[in-house]
């Protein structure tokens, strides 16, 4: 088996699945006050300070969440529902305005169109990017300056579908000009390049991305910004995210942070291994669109598409050799649409029906490599075939 599907799951790293094994033979309530349970709480807080570790933020600003598309969710919902209340003067006033860029996860996005009906004085405004898939700062400058009352701005740190990296600084600074928040999904780049939450107002993160293990994620939030809680009962995380901690979940996603942090080397060795795809990749089919070159790109990811073999019909055949790689973004895989963020990037339909994603991690080797590139090789040689019959 051969697998390059690394922004859809990460495998569980060893180390992860030691901490978590250990944690769910330890158990454990981290709300209890007696010995287990402060216990639990310690592998709870060296988890936070971990993760916090890993973008420049503090343990004191993470809190956990069931994955990534909760922490979407909270940080927006939240910020927006948070906005209005208390004191007005710390809190900026209440959100009247939503920036998403077009090429945001379907997390953010479904979420902005559900805020919009929830909390109908917010106008949401979808900002477009270049046909390399990066923000137009000049558009969100703009758009700042337009409309009143305290804007939200939705921009990821880079895109899980092509691996290209958006200028968040730069976005920061006109955010911070404008007396706008910021939320920064941090999914697919954490760990891969510098993330300074600092920059930001609210941080998304994914244990399952980095590998860690599913269903557990994070949302940083800076103190004094807006935040209504979304889940409500105990008081658990500040009475922010109510619900027991999930222990072993937390415990996985603390220890993957910690490694990746310490593995500056795996970076290089990921991105030489992409390079050496995308080499091989043109050797074998010269006439490939690789998506997002002349921006920069994460060193995980490679969206590419051979002209005339369509995703549908590659993945299958992939599949069939043991070669596993996606099509489209990782949470619509199942079903093979054209992507937005494709369309976003003006990328013609046809092109995009061909667009496969190799995405590449902690496990990854040369083999992976040889043998997606093999498969392809086959199938552009039938494809060929075909046409000249
Ligand atoms: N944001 C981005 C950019 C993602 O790639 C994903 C996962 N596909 C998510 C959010 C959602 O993450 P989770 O699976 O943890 O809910």
């Amino acid at each position: 088996m051969f697998y390059l599907d690394h922004n859809a799951t990460s495998p569980l790293r060893p180390e992860s699945l030691s901490a978590v094994t250990n944690v769910l033979s330890l158990g454990g309530n981290p709300s209890s006050i007696h010995a287990k349970g402060r216990a639990a709480r310690a592998i709870v807080e060296d988890a936070r300070e971990r993760i916090a570790d890993l973008v420049n933020g503090a343990g004191a600003q993470v809190i956990f969440t069931s994955g990534a598309t909760e922490s979407n969710n909270l940080a927006l919902f939240g910020a927006a529902e948070g906005s209005l209340e208390g004191d007005d003067s710390k809190a900026g006033g209440r959100i009247t305005r939503l920036f998403v860029t077009a090429i945001e996860h379907s997390s953010v996005l479904a979420t902005a169109t559900r805020l919009a009906e929830r909390f109908p004085w917010v106008r949401v405004a979808t900002l477009p990017v270049t046909a390399d898939g990066v923000i137009d700062l000049e558009g969100l400058r703009v758009a700042l300056r337009e409309g009143k009352g305290r804007a939200l701005v939705a921009v990821m740190a880079a895109n899980n579908e092509t691996g290209v990296v958006q200028p968040i600084a730069e976005v920061s600074r006109l955010a911070r000009e404008a007396g706008a928040l910021l939320l920064v999904d941090a999914v697919p780049a954490a760990g891969k390049i510098g993330i300074d939450f600092a920059l930001c107002d609210y941080l998304t993160l994914s244990a399952h991305k980095m590998g860690g293990p599913q269903g557990v994620g994070a949302l940083l939030v800076r103190a004094g910004a807006p935040l209504a809680p979304q889940l409500v009962g105990g008081g658990q995380q500040q009475g922010l995210r109510a619900g027991t901690e999930n222990l072993p979940g937390i415990a996985g996603f603390g220890v993957a942070a910690h490694v990746l942090r310490d593995a500056p080397g795996e970076r290089d060795r990921i991105a030489h291994l992409r390079d050496h795809f995308e080499t091989r990749l043109k050797e074998i089919a010269p006439e490939a669109v690789i998506f997002g070159t002349s921006a920069p790109r994460l060193c995980s990811t490679s969206c590419f598409a051979i002209p005339g073999l369509t995703a549908e019909t590659a993945l299958i055949g992939l599949d069939l050799d043991g070669v596993m790689l996606s099509s489209g973004s990782t949470c619509s895989s199942g079903k093979v649409a054209v992507s937005h963020v494709l369309a976003a990037m003006r990328v013609e339909a046809e092109l995009a029906s061909c667009a496969l994603r190799a995405t590449f991690g902690w496990n990854s080797t040369v083999e992976d490599i040889n043998a997606a590139t093999s498969s392809l090789l086959k199938l552009r040689e039938r494809i060929r075939a075909r046409e000249a019959a």
